[in-house]
């Protein structure tokens, strides 16, 4: 059988987007403005560039420049695994005898096996061209860490990385690649800053956290000359870098004349789903085209589904701005879950307005077990090891691939397929022996995160 649309659908390097899209540009509203955590009042450019790369603080703060150049130092980065892919699920189809069309973006294929490196490219070369020496971040499942780390690689700026302890544990594999990219990794909670020291004191023998992993980067970047802290997700920044991934889509199916009824994307910190979702959401804020949004949490992790929209602290340890969000409260620490990736408990400040107001159509939330069934089958049939992330995503579009089918409606339908698998494989063992546990948080779980959320004289009572 002759097929109209190829399997996969490949851009040429000289047709690489040279310019990111700033969704902000085109939002009715802007999103609340980011308030200081120790004045209590909107934050200034000068609060954020002790902290943050100057170039990239302007990125966070402008709400009206369409398109940013991509330097031409971050372009010759990306094209060593950009453009990426976007695939047709013909197989996936076929097993699912389903009318749809389903189309994939993969941004798996480069060794930290994320879209994160989308982001790690554009911030490790703003860094070096402000003449910093280093920078810090954390990482929990280790993906961040490993995209930066190649980033940092790659422009010689040296790295530290405060791993979760836990993780760091668990995952020996992320600290052996993240230390192979010449990175520093440090577990976390450690002795090497005041806030660790405390931790240890007041906790011997914990785990760590995100939250404090955070704070130990952050308290190194700020007592250290030339060193800044970076950071994965939820950032407008990150957001703007991540937009790449939409506008090639947008390319590839056009060039085989499409254009999707359903964009999904998996939701952790709202970056790759804001990076797919980017010219898509232009159109419908535009009133050109109407395509359905649809963000996929898990059900251990429900930011969107049931968090409240409110001003909170986007780390545990409250030494960041708050942010006006969807969030579960900056104190919940959700269960165990294999897709460590999705454990945060706020949502991007963009993709929070725009669910808020309706742009983005949908939020569902996934138990894990339902996640890593559809992440065999998708291996099965499309044979690429999905990561548990990305997973959700897949979870939703056969969703509505079945759905199409007993309706009769031929969908096109567009999702993220965001990383691969390979550092997961623990979550395949447990999976594969019938041993993954689907822990739902109760209401009462949940009124401990609210009751956490932070009261702003004028603003939040
Ligand atoms: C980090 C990660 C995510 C979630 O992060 P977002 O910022 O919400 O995109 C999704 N998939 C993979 C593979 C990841 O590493």
């Amino acid at each position: 059988m002759s097929r109209k649309v190829p399997k996969h659908i490949y851009l040429t390097e000289d047709q690489m987007p040279k310019q990111w899209y700033n969704l902000r540009a085109d939002m009715k509203e802007a999103h609340d403005p980011y308030i200081h955590p120790g004045k209590m009042v909107p934050v200034e450019l000068d609060d954020l560039t002790p902290v943050f790369c100057t170039e990239l603080a302007k990125q966070e703060a402008d709400n009206t420049t369409r398109y940013f150049d991509i330097p031409e130092g971050v372009q010759d980065f990306y094209k060593i695994f950009r453009p990426s892919p976007v695939i047709r699920a013909y197989e996936l189809e076929k097993a699912l005898n389903t009318p749809a069309k389903i189309y994939y973006k993969f941004e798996g294929n480069n060794t930290s096996g994320s879209h994160k490196l989308n982001s790690a490219a554009a911030q490790v070369y703003y860094a070096k061209e402000q003449g910093l020496t280093s920078l810090t971040t954390e990482t929990g499942a280790g993906q961040w860490g490993t995209a930066l780390s190649m980033a940092c690689a790659f422009y010689d700026m040296p790295l530290t990385v405060f791993m979760v302890k836990i993780s760091s544990e668990q995952k020996p594999y992320r600290k052996a690649i993240i230390e192979t990219f010449g990175a520093h990794l440090i577990p976390s909670p450690s002795n090497t800053t005041q806030i660790g020291r405390k931790i240890l004191e007041d906790h011997p023998g914990t785990g760590g956290s995100l939250g404090c992993a955070i704070s130990e980067a952050i308290e190194k970047a700020v007592t250290t000359p030339g060193c800044r802290y970076v950071l994965g997700s939820v950032l407008n920044q990150v957001l703007l870098h991540q937009s790449i991934i939409g506008l090639e889509a947008k390319m590839q199916l056009e060039m085989v004349d499409e254009y999707p009824d359903i964009i999904i994307g998996c939701a952790g910190g709202g970056s790759n789903l804001g990076g797919i979702m980017a010219p898509f959401m232009q159109d419908k804020l535009a009133g050109t085209k109407n395509p359905y949004f649809i963000a996929v949490e898990p059900a251990s992790c429900p930011s969107m589904t049931r968090g409240k929209y409110a001003y909170d602290f986007c780390d545990t340890g409250h030494v960041t701005p708050l942010a006006k969000m969807y969030t579960l409260g900056a104190d919940f620490i959700p269960s165990a879950n294999h897709a460590g990736g999705l454990r945060y408990h706020g949502m991007s400040p963009m993709i929070s307005k725009l669910y808020h107001d309706g742009y983005l159509d949908e939020a569902r939330a996934i138990e894990q077990s339902k996640v890593f069934e559809a992440a065999k089958f998708f291996a099965k049939h499309e044979t690429i090891l999905p990561a548990p992330e990305s997973a959700h995503a897949i979870r939703v579009a056969i969703d509505e691939a079945i759905k199409c089918r007993e309706e009769g409606t031929a969908k096109t339908i567009l999702f993220n397929l965001t990383g691969t698998g390979y550092f997961d494989m623990q979550a395949y063992l447990d999976y594969n022996a019938g041993k993954m546990t689907d822990y739902i948080p109760t209401d009462a779980d949940l009124a401990v995160g609210f009751a956490g959320l932070p009261k702003i004289p004028g603003i939040q009572e």
